[in-house]
Protein backbone atom coordinates (compact mmCIF):
# COMPACT_ATOMS: atom_id res chain seq x y z
CA UNK A 1 0.00 0.00 0.00
CA UNK A 2 0.73 3.44 0.44
CA UNK A 3 3.13 4.93 2.99
CA UNK A 4 3.29 8.03 4.65
CA UNK A 5 6.41 9.55 5.53
CA UNK A 6 7.00 12.07 8.54
CA UNK A 7 9.73 14.47 8.86
CA UNK A 8 10.72 14.97 13.03
CA UNK A 9 10.60 12.26 15.48
CA UNK A 10 9.66 14.83 18.18
CA UNK A 11 6.55 14.81 20.07
CA UNK A 12 3.97 15.37 16.96
CA UNK A 13 6.70 13.29 14.98
CA UNK A 14 6.41 10.42 17.38
CA UNK A 15 2.93 9.85 18.25
CA UNK A 16 1.84 10.68 14.64
CA UNK A 17 3.67 7.89 13.42
CA UNK A 18 2.32 5.19 15.67
CA UNK A 19 -1.04 5.84 15.07
CA UNK A 20 -0.49 5.67 11.84
CA UNK A 21 0.91 2.78 11.94
CA UNK A 22 -1.51 0.96 14.29
CA UNK A 23 -4.39 2.20 11.62
CA UNK A 24 -2.15 -0.23 9.66
CA UNK A 25 -0.36 1.78 7.38
CA UNK A 26 3.57 1.89 6.88
CA UNK A 27 5.22 4.63 8.04
CA UNK A 28 8.33 6.07 6.82
CA UNK A 29 9.75 8.53 9.66
CA UNK A 30 12.71 11.20 8.69
CA UNK A 31 14.36 12.63 11.85
CA UNK A 32 17.54 14.69 11.06
CA UNK A 33 19.27 13.97 14.86
CA UNK A 34 21.81 13.25 15.85
CA UNK A 35 23.47 14.00 12.23
CA UNK A 36 21.99 17.36 12.43
CA UNK A 37 21.23 18.88 16.23
CA UNK A 38 19.27 21.52 17.16
CA UNK A 39 20.38 23.94 20.34
CA UNK A 40 18.08 22.50 22.46
CA UNK A 41 18.02 18.78 21.97
CA UNK A 42 21.05 16.86 23.26
CA UNK A 43 20.16 12.92 21.68
CA UNK A 44 19.40 11.25 18.85
CA UNK A 45 16.14 9.86 20.69
CA UNK A 46 12.65 10.13 19.50
CA UNK A 47 10.35 12.67 21.60
CA UNK A 48 13.06 14.09 23.44
CA UNK A 49 11.73 16.92 26.12
CA UNK A 50 13.99 19.73 25.64
CA UNK A 51 13.55 21.70 29.07
CA UNK A 52 11.20 20.60 31.75
CA UNK A 53 10.54 16.86 32.35
CA UNK A 54 6.62 17.56 33.14
CA UNK A 55 3.06 16.76 31.08
CA UNK A 56 1.38 19.48 33.24
CA UNK A 57 -1.85 19.08 35.43
CA UNK A 58 -3.10 14.97 35.26
CA UNK A 59 -6.55 16.13 36.73
CA UNK A 60 -8.50 15.47 34.02
CA UNK A 61 -11.65 17.08 35.69
CA UNK A 62 -10.59 20.52 36.26
CA UNK A 63 -7.42 21.55 34.21
CA UNK A 64 -7.45 21.87 30.42
CA UNK A 65 -4.37 20.16 29.85
CA UNK A 66 -5.48 16.87 31.93
CA UNK A 67 -8.66 16.35 29.68
CA UNK A 68 -6.32 16.30 26.62
CA UNK A 69 -3.80 13.96 28.84
CA UNK A 70 -7.43 12.03 29.23
CA UNK A 71 -8.75 12.44 25.93
CA UNK A 72 -4.78 11.09 24.13
CA UNK A 73 -5.35 7.83 26.41
CA UNK A 74 -8.58 7.10 24.95
CA UNK A 75 -6.87 7.29 21.90
CA UNK A 76 -4.64 4.99 22.35
CA UNK A 77 -2.02 7.77 22.44
CA UNK A 78 1.85 6.14 22.91
CA UNK A 79 3.59 9.10 24.60
CA UNK A 80 0.86 8.92 27.23
CA UNK A 81 1.28 5.31 27.82
CA UNK A 82 5.29 5.25 27.92
CA UNK A 83 5.13 8.92 30.35
CA UNK A 84 2.67 7.01 32.69
CA UNK A 85 5.34 4.01 32.35
CA UNK A 86 8.12 6.67 33.18
CA UNK A 87 5.98 8.96 35.58
CA UNK A 88 8.03 10.56 38.53
CA UNK A 89 6.44 11.51 42.07
CA UNK A 90 4.81 15.20 41.33
CA UNK A 91 2.23 16.05 43.13
CA UNK A 92 -0.76 16.45 40.44
CA UNK A 93 1.46 16.93 37.94
CA UNK A 94 3.03 14.25 35.56
CA UNK A 95 6.59 14.65 35.60
CA UNK A 96 8.48 12.22 33.62
CA UNK A 97 11.55 10.45 33.85
CA UNK A 98 13.05 11.81 30.36
CA UNK A 99 15.55 9.64 29.00
CA UNK A 100 13.70 6.02 29.99
CA UNK A 101 10.68 7.68 28.46
CA UNK A 102 12.55 8.56 25.23
CA UNK A 103 14.58 5.48 24.72
CA UNK A 104 11.66 3.82 25.79
CA UNK A 105 9.47 5.70 22.81
CA UNK A 106 12.20 5.19 19.70
CA UNK A 107 12.47 1.14 21.18
CA UNK A 108 8.41 0.80 20.47
CA UNK A 109 8.61 2.93 17.40
CA UNK A 110 11.69 0.82 15.99
CA UNK A 111 10.18 -2.40 16.74
CA UNK A 112 6.88 -1.28 15.40
CA UNK A 113 6.79 -3.81 11.98
CA UNK A 114 5.07 -0.96 9.89
CA UNK A 115 7.63 1.79 11.21
CA UNK A 116 11.13 2.89 8.92
CA UNK A 117 13.37 5.13 11.00
CA UNK A 118 14.99 7.14 7.85
CA UNK A 119 17.79 9.16 9.32
CA UNK A 120 18.86 12.38 7.68
CA UNK A 121 17.88 15.80 7.23
CA UNK A 122 14.72 16.66 4.94
CA UNK A 123 15.75 19.67 3.08
CA UNK A 124 12.70 20.87 0.68
CA UNK A 125 8.93 20.25 0.82
CA UNK A 126 8.07 17.33 -1.39
CA UNK A 127 5.67 17.93 -4.28
CA UNK A 128 4.47 13.87 -3.96
CA UNK A 129 3.27 11.37 -1.96
CA UNK A 130 2.09 11.94 1.70
CA UNK A 131 3.65 14.25 4.26
CA UNK A 132 3.60 15.11 7.50
CA UNK A 133 5.81 18.22 8.66
CA UNK A 134 6.30 17.70 12.84
CA UNK A 135 9.85 19.48 12.45
CA UNK A 136 8.84 21.79 15.64
CA UNK A 137 9.76 25.13 16.82
CA UNK A 138 13.22 24.84 15.87
CA UNK A 139 12.66 23.33 12.32
CA UNK A 140 15.95 23.40 10.48
CA UNK A 141 16.98 26.26 8.56
CA UNK A 142 16.70 24.20 5.07
CA UNK A 143 13.43 23.36 5.13
CA UNK A 144 12.47 26.68 6.59
CA UNK A 145 13.53 28.39 3.47
CA UNK A 146 11.32 25.74 1.77
CA UNK A 147 8.30 26.33 3.40
CA UNK A 148 9.01 29.82 3.42
CA UNK A 149 8.76 29.43 -0.01
CA UNK A 150 5.18 27.98 -0.56
CA UNK A 151 4.03 30.51 2.54
CA UNK A 152 5.50 33.50 2.22
CA UNK A 153 7.26 35.44 4.69
CA UNK A 154 4.34 36.61 6.07
CA UNK A 155 2.99 33.00 7.39
CA UNK A 156 5.98 32.12 8.96
CA UNK A 157 7.09 33.02 11.93
CA UNK A 158 10.81 32.18 13.33
CA UNK A 159 11.41 34.32 16.56
CA UNK A 160 8.95 34.25 20.05
CA UNK A 161 10.30 37.82 22.08
CA UNK A 162 9.04 38.06 25.58
CA UNK A 163 8.60 41.42 27.36
CA UNK A 164 9.70 42.02 30.69
CA UNK A 165 7.20 41.85 33.60
CA UNK A 166 7.49 43.95 36.80
CA UNK A 167 5.85 43.63 40.43
CA UNK A 168 3.54 45.78 40.76
CA UNK A 169 4.09 47.25 44.24
CA UNK A 170 7.79 48.37 43.11
CA UNK A 171 6.11 50.98 40.60
CA UNK A 172 6.45 54.69 41.68
CA UNK A 173 3.00 55.27 41.77
CA UNK A 174 3.74 58.94 42.36
CA UNK A 175 5.54 59.34 39.18
CA UNK A 176 3.73 56.98 37.24
CA UNK A 177 -0.32 56.65 36.86
CA UNK A 178 -2.97 54.49 35.74
CA UNK A 179 -4.80 55.25 32.39
CA UNK A 180 -5.99 53.58 28.95
CA UNK A 181 -5.16 55.60 25.97
CA UNK A 182 -7.82 57.93 25.30
CA UNK A 183 -9.66 56.75 28.72
CA UNK A 184 -10.71 53.85 26.18
CA UNK A 185 -12.87 51.32 28.14
CA UNK A 186 -16.53 50.47 29.33
CA UNK A 187 -15.65 50.40 33.37
CA UNK A 188 -13.44 52.03 35.54
CA UNK A 189 -11.26 49.23 35.94
CA UNK A 190 -10.73 49.04 31.86
CA UNK A 191 -10.42 53.38 31.47
CA UNK A 192 -7.48 52.16 34.12
CA UNK A 193 -5.66 49.29 32.81
CA UNK A 194 -2.41 50.49 32.14
CA UNK A 195 0.32 51.97 34.21
CA UNK A 196 1.85 54.64 32.43
CA UNK A 197 5.51 56.19 32.99
CA UNK A 198 5.67 59.73 31.98
CA UNK A 199 9.48 60.96 29.75
CA UNK A 200 10.82 64.20 29.20
CA UNK A 201 13.04 65.10 26.00
CA UNK A 202 15.91 64.77 27.88
CA UNK A 203 15.05 61.43 29.66
CA UNK A 204 13.93 59.67 26.07
CA UNK A 205 17.42 60.42 24.07
CA UNK A 206 19.26 59.22 27.42
CA UNK A 207 17.36 56.24 27.36
CA UNK A 208 17.57 55.70 23.77
CA UNK A 209 21.84 56.07 24.29
CA UNK A 210 21.45 53.41 27.04
CA UNK A 211 19.33 50.78 24.77
CA UNK A 212 21.39 51.25 21.81
CA UNK A 213 24.73 50.77 23.69
CA UNK A 214 23.83 47.89 25.96
CA UNK A 215 25.13 44.72 25.66
CA UNK A 216 22.37 41.95 23.74
CA UNK A 217 22.72 37.98 23.72
CA UNK A 218 23.87 36.45 20.78
CA UNK A 219 21.47 33.62 20.04
CA UNK A 220 22.45 29.98 21.39
CA UNK A 221 24.57 28.50 19.01
CA UNK A 222 23.51 27.48 15.87
CA UNK A 223 20.16 29.68 16.47
CA UNK A 224 20.86 32.41 14.29
CA UNK A 225 22.46 30.89 11.82
CA UNK A 226 19.92 28.19 10.94
CA UNK A 227 17.54 31.62 10.53
CA UNK A 228 16.92 32.79 7.19
CA UNK A 229 18.76 35.54 6.48
CA UNK A 230 17.04 38.81 7.01
CA UNK A 231 15.98 37.21 10.15
CA UNK A 232 12.00 37.70 9.57
CA UNK A 233 10.36 38.62 13.41
CA UNK A 234 6.94 38.94 12.84
CA UNK A 235 6.23 42.82 13.05
CA UNK A 236 4.58 42.66 16.16
CA UNK A 237 7.71 41.42 18.16
CA UNK A 238 10.33 43.61 17.20
CA UNK A 239 12.93 44.12 19.55
CA UNK A 240 13.07 47.06 21.24
CA UNK A 241 16.35 47.65 20.14
CA UNK A 242 15.97 46.92 16.63
CA UNK A 243 13.49 49.82 16.49
CA UNK A 244 15.74 52.11 18.18
CA UNK A 245 18.37 51.23 15.87
CA UNK A 246 15.69 51.97 12.76
CA UNK A 247 15.57 55.62 13.55
CA UNK A 248 15.72 57.70 17.29
CA UNK A 249 12.07 58.80 17.44
CA UNK A 250 10.69 55.10 16.32
CA UNK A 251 10.00 54.12 19.43
CA UNK A 252 8.09 57.52 20.25
CA UNK A 253 5.94 56.64 17.65
CA UNK A 254 5.47 53.24 18.42
CA UNK A 255 5.32 51.59 22.00
CA UNK A 256 6.50 54.56 23.68
CA UNK A 257 3.88 56.99 21.84
CA UNK A 258 2.75 59.74 24.37
CA UNK A 259 -0.62 60.63 23.05
CA UNK A 260 -4.33 60.19 24.68
CA UNK A 261 -2.79 59.93 28.02
CA UNK A 262 -2.41 62.76 30.24
CA UNK A 263 -0.30 62.91 33.49
CA UNK A 264 -2.36 63.15 36.46
CA UNK A 265 0.15 64.26 38.49
CA UNK A 266 1.59 66.72 36.06
CA UNK A 267 -1.54 67.68 33.85
CA UNK A 268 -0.12 70.80 32.67
CA UNK A 269 3.21 69.29 31.16
CA UNK A 270 2.95 67.26 28.06
CA UNK A 271 5.05 63.85 28.18
CA UNK A 272 7.78 63.33 25.65
CA UNK A 273 7.43 59.93 25.42
CA UNK A 274 5.37 57.03 27.53
CA UNK A 275 6.45 53.83 28.40
CA UNK A 276 2.96 51.39 29.41
CA UNK A 277 2.83 48.73 31.26
CA UNK A 278 -0.05 46.17 30.92
CA UNK A 279 -2.02 44.27 33.68
CA UNK A 280 -0.28 40.35 33.65
CA UNK A 281 -2.57 38.52 35.81
CA UNK A 282 -5.90 38.60 36.96
CA UNK A 283 -4.62 39.73 40.80
CA UNK A 284 -2.90 42.63 39.23
CA UNK A 285 0.46 41.64 41.06
CA UNK A 286 2.24 41.98 37.79
CA UNK A 287 2.67 44.07 35.13
CA UNK A 288 4.35 43.86 31.28
CA UNK A 289 6.08 46.76 29.71
CA UNK A 290 3.94 46.93 26.53
CA UNK A 291 5.95 46.05 23.50
CA UNK A 292 9.41 46.00 25.25
CA UNK A 293 10.42 42.83 23.98
CA UNK A 294 14.23 42.57 23.81
CA UNK A 295 17.53 40.35 23.13
CA UNK A 296 19.09 42.60 25.71
CA UNK A 297 21.52 41.04 28.33
CA UNK A 298 20.20 40.68 31.68
CA UNK A 299 22.25 42.97 33.95
CA UNK A 300 22.00 45.42 30.58
CA UNK A 301 17.98 45.59 31.08
CA UNK A 302 17.57 45.99 34.67
CA UNK A 303 20.02 49.16 34.71
CA UNK A 304 18.10 50.68 31.39
CA UNK A 305 14.55 49.66 32.67
CA UNK A 306 15.55 51.15 35.53
CA UNK A 307 16.16 54.91 33.75
CA UNK A 308 12.15 55.24 32.88
CA UNK A 309 10.64 57.39 35.72
CA UNK A 310 8.28 55.54 38.17
CA UNK A 311 10.46 51.73 37.39
CA UNK A 312 13.41 53.66 39.25
CA UNK A 313 13.19 50.95 41.88
CA UNK A 314 11.17 48.35 40.18
CA UNK A 315 11.95 44.70 40.75
CA UNK A 316 11.63 42.54 37.98
CA UNK A 317 9.36 38.59 37.66
CA UNK A 318 10.72 38.02 34.45
CA UNK A 319 13.21 39.94 32.05
CA UNK A 320 12.52 39.88 28.55
CA UNK A 321 14.34 37.36 25.86
CA UNK A 322 13.54 36.40 22.32
CA UNK A 323 13.88 32.59 21.40
CA UNK A 324 13.28 30.43 17.99
CA UNK A 325 10.43 29.32 17.04
CA UNK A 326 9.65 28.30 13.90
CA UNK A 327 5.44 28.44 13.35
CA UNK A 328 2.65 29.06 10.42
CA UNK A 329 0.29 30.75 10.40
CA UNK A 330 -1.91 27.84 10.84
CA UNK A 331 -5.01 29.72 10.57
CA UNK A 332 -4.70 31.78 6.83
CA UNK A 333 -2.59 28.25 5.52
CA UNK A 334 -4.27 25.00 7.09
CA UNK A 335 -7.38 23.47 6.15
CA UNK A 336 -9.51 21.51 9.39
CA UNK A 337 -7.86 17.90 8.38
CA UNK A 338 -4.48 19.88 9.07
CA UNK A 339 -3.74 20.12 5.26
CA UNK A 340 -1.94 22.84 3.49
CA UNK A 341 -4.47 24.35 1.91
CA UNK A 342 -1.91 25.08 -1.44
CA UNK A 343 -0.29 21.82 -1.50
CA UNK A 344 -3.02 19.30 0.18
CA UNK A 345 -0.47 16.35 0.13
CA UNK A 346 1.70 18.18 3.15
CA UNK A 347 -0.04 18.10 6.74
CA UNK A 348 1.45 20.17 9.54
CA UNK A 349 1.65 18.88 13.30
CA UNK A 350 2.99 20.15 16.39
CA UNK A 351 4.39 23.22 17.63
CA UNK A 352 4.89 24.59 14.03
CA UNK A 353 1.46 24.41 13.39
CA UNK A 354 1.34 26.88 16.49
CA UNK A 355 0.16 25.11 19.07
CA UNK A 356 2.56 25.51 22.44
CA UNK A 357 3.87 22.57 24.53
CA UNK A 358 4.65 18.95 24.47
CA UNK A 359 1.37 17.57 25.52
CA UNK A 360 -0.63 20.17 22.72
CA UNK A 361 2.58 19.10 20.04
CA UNK A 362 1.59 14.95 21.05
CA UNK A 363 -2.09 15.69 20.83
CA UNK A 364 -1.73 17.33 17.35
CA UNK A 365 0.43 14.75 16.23
CA UNK A 366 -1.92 12.47 17.33
CA UNK A 367 -5.11 13.77 15.19
CA UNK A 368 -2.61 14.09 12.08
CA UNK A 369 -1.48 10.61 12.21
CA UNK A 370 -4.84 9.41 12.14
CA UNK A 371 -6.38 11.98 9.72
CA UNK A 372 -3.49 10.60 7.45
CA UNK A 373 -3.99 7.05 8.15
CA UNK A 374 -7.92 7.32 6.90
CA UNK A 375 -6.82 9.55 4.02
CA UNK A 376 -4.68 6.87 2.84
CA UNK A 377 -7.06 3.74 3.77
CA UNK A 378 -9.60 5.66 1.52
CA UNK A 379 -11.59 7.74 4.56
CA UNK A 380 -12.09 10.40 5.56
CA UNK A 381 -11.65 11.50 9.53
CA UNK A 382 -13.31 14.65 10.70
CA UNK A 383 -11.91 16.67 13.39
CA UNK A 384 -13.05 15.90 16.91
CA UNK A 385 -16.05 18.07 18.00
CA UNK A 386 -14.71 21.84 19.36
CA UNK A 387 -16.15 20.52 23.12
CA UNK A 388 -13.28 18.48 23.36
CA UNK A 389 -10.08 19.57 24.41
CA UNK A 390 -8.20 18.03 21.16
CA UNK A 391 -10.71 19.75 19.28
CA UNK A 392 -11.10 22.92 21.12
CA UNK A 393 -7.10 23.07 19.58
CA UNK A 394 -7.34 22.25 16.18
CA UNK A 395 -9.98 24.74 15.62
CA UNK A 396 -8.88 27.47 17.02
CA UNK A 397 -5.70 27.11 14.84
CA UNK A 398 -6.81 26.26 12.04
CA UNK A 399 -10.02 28.42 11.97
CA UNK A 400 -10.61 29.87 15.11
CA UNK A 401 -7.88 32.47 15.87
CA UNK A 402 -7.53 35.63 14.21
CA UNK A 403 -4.71 35.01 11.50
CA UNK A 404 -3.76 38.52 12.16
CA UNK A 405 -2.82 38.51 15.65
CA UNK A 406 -1.96 34.69 15.91
CA UNK A 407 0.42 33.55 18.06
CA UNK A 408 1.29 29.62 19.76
CA UNK A 409 -1.68 28.42 22.21
CA UNK A 410 -1.24 26.17 24.73
CA UNK A 411 -4.90 24.39 25.71
CA UNK A 412 -7.20 26.12 27.90
CA UNK A 413 -10.78 26.49 28.88
CA UNK A 414 -10.87 29.80 26.92
CA UNK A 415 -11.03 27.72 23.70
CA UNK A 416 -14.00 25.86 24.88
CA UNK A 417 -17.74 26.70 23.87
CA UNK A 418 -19.80 28.22 27.09
CA UNK A 419 -21.05 25.69 28.88
CA UNK A 420 -23.56 26.68 32.03
CA UNK A 421 -22.70 25.34 35.73
CA UNK A 422 -26.10 23.21 36.95
CA UNK A 423 -27.89 25.13 39.45
CA UNK A 424 -27.13 28.56 37.93
CA UNK A 425 -24.29 31.28 37.74
CA UNK A 426 -21.41 30.70 39.86
CA UNK A 427 -17.58 30.66 39.49
CA UNK A 428 -15.50 29.59 36.65
CA UNK A 429 -13.78 26.76 38.84
CA UNK A 430 -17.26 25.33 39.05
CA UNK A 431 -17.53 25.12 35.24
CA UNK A 432 -14.57 23.00 34.97
CA UNK A 433 -15.92 19.79 35.70
CA UNK A 434 -18.95 20.26 33.35
CA UNK A 435 -16.44 21.19 30.60
CA UNK A 436 -14.85 17.93 31.21
CA UNK A 437 -17.84 15.60 30.89
CA UNK A 438 -19.14 17.50 28.30
CA UNK A 439 -15.82 17.23 26.46
CA UNK A 440 -15.29 12.87 27.88
CA UNK A 441 -18.74 12.29 26.26
CA UNK A 442 -18.29 14.09 23.13
CA UNK A 443 -14.73 12.56 22.60
CA UNK A 444 -15.94 8.88 23.15
CA UNK A 445 -18.40 9.47 20.54
CA UNK A 446 -16.43 10.89 18.38
CA UNK A 447 -13.62 7.89 18.71
CA UNK A 448 -16.59 5.47 18.17
CA UNK A 449 -17.91 6.76 14.96
P1 LIG B 1 10.04 18.63 18.49
O1 LIG B 1 9.76 17.83 19.68
O2 LIG B 1 11.11 19.65 18.54
O3 LIG B 1 10.32 17.62 17.29
C1 LIG B 1 10.70 18.06 16.01
C2 LIG B 1 11.71 17.08 15.45
O4 LIG B 1 11.96 17.38 14.09
C3 LIG B 1 13.04 17.14 16.17
O5 LIG B 1 13.37 15.85 16.59
C4 LIG B 1 14.00 17.67 15.11
O6 LIG B 1 15.28 17.16 15.27
C5 LIG B 1 13.34 17.22 13.84
N1 LIG B 1 13.64 18.01 12.64
C6 LIG B 1 13.62 19.37 12.50
N2 LIG B 1 13.86 19.72 11.22
C7 LIG B 1 14.04 18.56 10.52
C8 LIG B 1 14.32 18.26 9.16
N3 LIG B 1 14.46 19.24 8.26
N4 LIG B 1 14.45 16.97 8.78
C9 LIG B 1 14.30 15.96 9.71
N5 LIG B 1 14.03 16.18 11.01
C10 LIG B 1 13.90 17.48 11.43
N6 LIG B 1 7.16 22.68 25.96
C11 LIG B 1 6.75 22.22 27.17
O7 LIG B 1 5.65 21.68 27.30
N7 LIG B 1 7.56 22.34 28.24
C12 LIG B 1 8.80 22.88 28.17
O8 LIG B 1 9.51 22.97 29.17
C13 LIG B 1 9.26 23.36 26.90
N8 LIG B 1 10.49 23.92 26.77
C14 LIG B 1 10.94 24.31 25.55
C15 LIG B 1 12.24 24.81 25.43
C16 LIG B 1 12.75 25.18 24.19
C17 LIG B 1 14.15 25.69 24.08
C18 LIG B 1 11.91 25.07 23.06
C19 LIG B 1 12.44 25.44 21.72
C20 LIG B 1 10.61 24.60 23.18
C21 LIG B 1 10.10 24.22 24.41
N9 LIG B 1 8.80 23.73 24.57
C22 LIG B 1 8.38 23.25 25.79
C23 LIG B 1 7.84 23.82 23.48
C24 LIG B 1 7.45 22.57 22.70
O9 LIG B 1 6.39 21.99 23.32
C25 LIG B 1 8.50 21.55 22.49
O10 LIG B 1 9.47 22.15 21.70
C26 LIG B 1 7.96 20.26 21.81
O11 LIG B 1 9.02 19.37 21.76
C27 LIG B 1 7.36 20.47 20.45
O12 LIG B 1 7.02 19.24 19.84
P2 LIG B 1 7.20 19.02 18.28
O13 LIG B 1 6.99 17.58 17.98
O14 LIG B 1 6.36 19.98 17.56
O15 LIG B 1 8.72 19.41 18.00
Amino acid sequence: GEVLHIVGAGMAGSEAAWQAAEAGVPVILHEMRPQVGTFAHRTGLCAEMVCSNSFRSDDDRNNAVGQLHWEMRAANGLLMRMADRHKLPAGGALAVDRDAFATDVTEVLSDHPLITIAPGEITDLPADGHWIIATGPLTSAALGRSILGLTGAEALAFFDAIAPIVHADTIDMDIAWRQSRYDKGETEAERTAYINCPMTRDEYEAFIDALLAAEKTEFHAGEESSAPDPTPYFDGCLPIEVMAERGRDTLRFGPMKPVGLTNIHRPADKPYAVVQLRRDNALGTLYNIVGFQTKMKYGAQTDVFKMIPGLQNASFARLGGIHRNTFLNSPSLLDDRMRLRARPNLRFAGQVTGVEGYVESAAMGLLAGRMAAAGILGRDLPPPPGTTAMGALVHHITGGADARTFQPMNVNFGLFPPVEAKGGRRGRKDRYPAYTDRAKADFQAWLAA
